[in-house]
């Protein structure tokens, strides 16, 4: 598939390497149905060796369709992240160590990896599921979905009794239901 985009420590001995691809739909795996790749990932990456550690800087663009969280339709996110990584080879040692290690602030956005590869899809992957909002929707004034009868609201209206009313009236009419059975 992308066998060429590996960053390989031994490469990286001597010089920087530059990588600039376009990935199609499909090319990232982001391991969930809700997040969908819609046109082409465009990216730059340069790899280049710092001390023990592996730098990785770059940035891509992107689009994904998010489900709304109002009501459920396809919602368009552009994403447009840059990067700035530090990779550390996985240290056998590190682990065994019983003291616990402070990190400190650079430790602590350094990823690991293990072998000498680091993978540029992975980084891919990531940034752009870290870019996402927590809460997607399909425009701002998003009317959702009725709780009745589960119409999207945005294309019409339903004969549901009115949405806005109900919900809140049932639960006043339940505690005042149950104020009287404790009142009996
Ligand atoms: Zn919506
Ligand atoms: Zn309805």
């Amino acid at each position: 598939m992308s066998k060429q985009f590996l960053v390989d420590l031994k490469d990286l001995a001597h010089e920087k390497i530059s990588f600039e691809a376009s990935f199609e739909p499909g090319v990232v795996d982001f391991a969930s149905e809700n997040v969908q790749q819609v046109g082409p990932l465009k990216w730059t990456a340069a790899a280049e060796r710092a001390g023990n550690e592996i730098r990785i800087a770059g940035s891509l663009n992107t689009n994904v369709e998010l489900p709304c969280s109002r009501c459920l339709e396809a919602s368009r996110i552009a994403i447009s992240k840059p990067f700035d990584l530090f990779f550390r080879e996985r240290d056998k040692a590190m682990f065994d160590e019983d003291e616990e290690i402070e990190l400190n602030e650079k430790e602590t956005r350094t990823a690991f990896f293990t072998g000498t590869q680091v993978v540029i899809t992975d980084i891919l992957r990531e940034q752009i599921l870290l870019a996402l909002p927590m809460k997607a929707l399909c425009r701002v004034d998003c009317k959702g979905l009725c709780s009745h009868c589960g119409m999207n609201l945005n294309s019409g209206s339903c004969n549901c009794p009115n949405d806005d009313f109900s919900p809140h009236m049932d639960t006043l009419l339940e505690i005042k239901r149950r104020l009287e059975e404790r009142g009996s």
